[in-house]
């Protein structure tokens, strides 16, 4: 079982590469920019300050719930997800690999000290109450835009423990997912006797991998997405369908 961000859409939170996504340049941070240039974690703080709280706010949609369902009913063995939103978690799924982390945590990059996001949110606010009133578009992953005025006066607080650099416990552009969760995924997908994609264009290769390793094995592949995916010449079903709206219905069908 494999998630993406076109999962949390009806949760409110925008993918990237939807039909309803706007079609704007975006300009995520890359790794090395981030560690390297304190204009960099300016621009992405000051963006994630107003960016977070609507992502802190997204509640669970049907998709969420019925996938924790399924796992509950021993229909799904694990659930895999690109996002960084925790909402499966809140859903109830208990079997989850976050690939790319989770924007709840910051951690330090010098002493590893982790911080609840919520926490770093109140210090952020605190050192930049002028920043707090600015209006924003909401972009994905917990991003805004902003001002570049605004950007080059934030204030990035350090970490509590060391006044390390702090960097959201996500993956960033130009970081690797971690191995081990890599091939902890591929043994789930061993395990399965077919591997359902909900709600991501697997443009992104470290979802698709599971999809081709799917394959490989000789799995089937069911793909649940509005729009086209990499995967679909891949996949052994297609079912142009909104999540929120299948998943239920492929539960009460059990
Ligand atoms: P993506 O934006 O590339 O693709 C999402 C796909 O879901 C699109 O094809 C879209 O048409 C489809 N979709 C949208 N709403 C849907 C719905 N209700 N039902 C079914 N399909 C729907 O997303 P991706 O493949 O996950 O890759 C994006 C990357 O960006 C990931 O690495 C992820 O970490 C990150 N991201 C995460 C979030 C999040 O955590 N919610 C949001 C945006 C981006």
């Amino acid at each position: 079982m494999l998630t993406g961000a076109g999962c949390s859409t009806e949760s409110g939170i925008p993918d990237y590469r939807g039909p309803e996504t706007a079609r704007r340049a975006r300009n995520p941070v890359q790794y090395r920019e981030f560690v390297a240039h304190p204009a960099a974690r300016q621009r992405y703080w000051s963006r994630s300050l107003v960016g977070w709280p609507a992502i802190a706010r997204a509640r669970p949609n049907p998709a969420h719930h019925a996938l924790a369902k399924l796992e509950r009913s021993g229909h799904i063995i694990g659930l895999v997800t690109q996002n960084v939103d925790d909402l499966h978690r809140a859903a109830g799924s208990a079997r989850l690999l976050e690939l790319h982390g989770s924007l709840s945590r910051v951690r330090c990059l010098s002493c590893r000290q982790e911080e609840d996001r919520a926490a770093f949110q109140a210090r952020l606010v605190e050192a930049n109450p002028h920043a707090v009133a600015v209006a924003a578009e909401l972009a994905p992953d917990g991003d805004a835009e902003r001002p570049d005025e605004l950007t080059r006066r934030f204030v990035v607080p350090g970490c509590l423990t060391c006044d390390g650099i702090l960097k959201p416990d996500v993956v960033f552009f130009g970081e690797n997912v971690p191995r081990p969760l890599v091939e902890e995924a591929y043994r789930w997908v061993e395990e399965s006797a077919a591997l359902l994609v909900v709600g991501s264009s697997l443009e992104v290769f470290s979802g698709y991998r599971f999809v081709r390793r799917a394959k490989e094995l000789g799995r089937r592949v069911v793909i649940v997405n509005l729009g086209p995916s990499r995967g679909d010449a891949l996949a052994d079903l297609r079912l142009e369908s909104k999540a929120g709206e299948v998943l239920p219905r492929v539960l009460d069908s059990l």
